[in-house]
């Protein structure tokens, strides 16, 4: 499943800064933002109103 997701990476972007993402275990994580979006049941939930804040000791 991982693998799929990598190839799907490049072209999804961060709904709020249109920014690059990078997949860290089952999130989409937005550095620019600081936010990270979660992988529910296979689907990433790319909304910002899903999206975590990343902590401080996240990166
Ligand atoms: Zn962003």
């Amino acid at each position: 499943m991982k693998k799929d997701f990598e190839k799907i990476l490049s072209i999804l972007t961060c709904p709020k800064c249109k920014g690059e993402l990078r997949l860290i275990e089952t999130w989409f994580i937005c550095y620019q933002c600081k936010l990270k979006y979660p992988i529910k049941k296979g689907i990433p939930i790319l909304l910002i109103e899903e999206a975590h804040r990343l902590q401080p000791d996240e990166r």
